[in-house]
């Protein structure tokens, strides 16, 4: 018990720095899981064609046209959030 104790000072910045990473790489799996189920802008119009309104695509969901953007690359990977609901709705490859 002694010598675990005094492993603390050691065993306590390991385990922070593992969390550290789990969360990061937990982040960034789910990111890039959920961009890859998304549908393209083509696939969410040809599945939601209600959804294509003169002023541009609208949320399947609650009909907003509230749309946010989620950059994930400089090279313009995306992915497209109703601002209304929360709803992800399609990506950009
Ligand atoms: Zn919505």
């Amino acid at each position: 018990m002694e010598g675990l104790i005094s492993l603390l000072p050691i065993l306590l910045p390991v385990a922070v720095v593992c969390c550290l990473i789990y969360y990061l790489v937990e982040s960034l799996y789910s990111r890039w899981s959920l961009w890859r189920e998304l549908p393209t802008l083509e696939e969410y119009r040809e599945k939601n064609p209600d959804c294509q309104t003169t002023r541009g695509v609208r949320c399947f969901e609650c009909k907003s046209g509230a749309i946010w953007q989620h950059r994930l690359n400089h090279r313009g990977k995306a992915m497209f959030e109703c601002r209304h609901c929360g709803t992800y709705l399609y990506k950009r490859p």
